[in-house]
């Protein structure tokens, strides 16, 4: 088997994220040497969290200009630890970090780089990558022959590594960091609290019924926006929201604030995976449900008997208002007295 790099950054207080581990244990899982490369401002904490893995070598690329995520210096460090390691195959996490500054680096290298990849594994004896085409409809099992080849693992799909934290013998590299952009701060496209969770066990959809009239004649949408966050700060699940929902802000109508495109699941949007869903006031057409190809256990809540859902797209599908439901749900929550509340923790 080939010499692999596993390439990490470390997140802002020196450790490495569960999207790292998860590839990290399907670099080991090929059964080759594997090298630890890793970036960040401060590697000790991530080199410490990882020694039990068994790697050949800890490599890194240490200092506060790569505390920030920026191509050139990203790029640079990527660069160092490839030829460093002398690895053919460079496995990292599909973070918005590595995926911005990867493509460049296997062009540098006159390599390849595959984004999106679901699993990585050795077929016919060569390293073959699972990947999903056409909005995640087909998947194809893809091999190459140009080396280095790098491989973005997207997050949610191996087990984590997990092991014992103890010292680990970190090489580092002395690498210019030489960059003409300069980090002034971030700002994030949403004005309130983040509301995308990744590493949530359910994924909560608010579709456009939260905005339309209700049987009272009239929209609602302050006490949708107050039920719908007030549930999320409890369960800490992560929200989506359907197209029609987000797209609403656009029009001028009135919409929950909570809400931009980058919470959008589907065809066009985001296609998360989470363990359990829960679908509200959305209507469950395919363009939005093609977005749920990778939740285990689906459920809705719906006014409309005849719905997306209940034509064979969730496993329950409750025929309620979702105002009433979410309601009871969050007062359920307040007492913590509910049982099939904690199943949804
Ligand atoms: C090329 C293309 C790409 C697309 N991509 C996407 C995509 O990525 N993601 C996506 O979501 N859509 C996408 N769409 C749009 C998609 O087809 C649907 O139009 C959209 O998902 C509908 O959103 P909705 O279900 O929230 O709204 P609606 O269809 O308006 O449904 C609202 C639902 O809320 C229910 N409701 C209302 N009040 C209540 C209440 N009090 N309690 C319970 N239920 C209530 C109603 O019964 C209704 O079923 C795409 C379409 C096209 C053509």
């Amino acid at each position: 088997m080939e010499p692999i790099l596993f390439l990490a950054h470390t997140e802002p207080d020196g450790t490495l994220a569960g999207a790292a581990l998860e590839v990290l244990a399907a670099s080991l899982a090929l059964g080759g040497p594997v090298t630890v490369g890793l970036v960040g401002a401060a590697v000790d904490a991530g080199a410490r969290q990882i020694a039990g893995c068994g790697a050949v070598r800890f490599l890194a690329v240490e200092g506060e200009a790569f505390a920030q995520p920026r191509y050139a210096t990203d790029a640079a460090a990527a660069e160092a630890l490839c030829q460093a390691s002398g690895a053919t195959l460079i496995l990292s996490s599909h973070t918005s970090r590595w995926a911005r500054a990867i493509p460049g680096v296997a062009a540098r290298l006159n390599g390849r780089a595959d984004t999106h990849a679901t699993s990585i594994a050795i077929v016919n004896e060569v390293p073959a990558v699972t990947r999903w085409f056409y909005r995640q409809r087909m998947e194809a099992v893809l091999t190459r022959a140009p080396r280095p080849w790098f491989v973005l693992l997207e997050s949610g799909c191996a087990t984590a590594w997990s092991g014992e934290a103890a010292e680990a013998p970190v090489e580092r590299l002395d690498i210019a960091a030489a960059s003409r952009t300069t980090v002034t701060g971030v700002r994030a496209p949403q004005a309130g609290e983040e509301t995308i969770r990744p590493d949530a066990k359910l994924l909560f959809v608010a579709g456009a019924g939260w905005t339309k009239k209700q049987a009272d004649g009239l929209p609602h949408a302050d006490r949708a926006e107050d039920l719908i966050l007030g549930f999320l700060r409890k369960s800490q699940a992560s929200l989506g929201g359907s197209k029609s929902l987000v797209d609403l802000s656009g029009e001028g109508q009135s919409v929950l604030k909570c809400m931009t495109h980058l919470n959008q699941i589907g065809q066009t949007g985001a296609t998360p995976r989470h363990p359990k869903g829960l679908s509200t006031c959305c209507h469950g057409e395919e363009p939005h449900v093609v977005g749920w190809r990778f939740v285990t256990e689906r459920r809705a809540i719906n006014l409309d008997a005849n719905c997306g859902w209940a034509r064979g797209k969730a496993d329950v599908v409750y025929v309620a208002d979702a105002f009433a439901v979410m309601e009871q749900l969050n007062r359920l929550f307040e007492k913590a007295l509910d049982a099939d509340v904690r199943v949804l923790q």
